[in-house]
């Protein structure tokens, strides 16, 4: 799957990529006793026209920045919507830890029930994506409990991940392989 950030990101290095040729050729035709203003002109206008494509994409670029979800942002604002009473530190890691255990099975209940009731598919995802919310916001309250980052965390995952795949052990068992 190609994120709309990774064609962001070609297209950006691509116009910068042809404003360093174009610059070059502009030197090169400096350097010449007799500049041919034709050939200079057609090459400023060239130069010209990748410069305001880049600033466009930058715009789309920053416009996608705005309207992500950063893990971090996520678990910042997760924060902000706890309330544990009286509750103790050591409490307040338990609650976070139980309260995670619970909304995994409470999207375990809803597959059941999807192959039980047989709910439509649209319900399904409805309804799991509920709970996947209150998965994520646990999982984001117990990291922060215990001085974790998200994003380091999702970071970690994945590369654990592709080096169990490079080394062919992704099927298997064991934490530690
Ligand atoms: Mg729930």
């Amino acid at each position: 799957m190609t994120s709309k950030s990774d064609i962001l990101s070609t297209s950006l290095s691509n116009i910068m990529n042809s404003i360093n040729i174009l610059n070059d050729k502009i030197m090169k035709e400096v350097e010449k006793d007799s500049t041919n203003s034709d050939v200079m002109k057609s090459l400023l206008s060239e130069r010209h026209i990748a410069f305001m494509t880049l600033l466009e994409k930058s715009e789309e670029t920053v416009a996608l920045l705005d309207d992500a979800m950063l893990p971090d942002e996520y678990q910042e604002k997760a924060l902000t919507t706890i309330d544990y009473g009286r509750f103790s530190d050591e409490m307040r890691i338990s609650y976070a830890g139980l309260g995670l255990a619970n909304e995994a099975g409470e999207v375990a209940g809803k597959v059941k029930k999807y192959f039980r009731d047989e709910w439509k598919f649209s319900r399904l995802q409805n309804e799991v994506e509920g709970e996947l919310g209150d998965v994520m916001w646990y999982i984001a309250v117990l990291a922060a409990e215990i001085d974790l980052s998200l994003e380091e965390i999702m970071k970690k995952n994945i590369e654990k991940l592709a080096d169990r795949k490079e080394r062919g052990v992704i099927r298997g068992s064991g934490d530690n392989r």
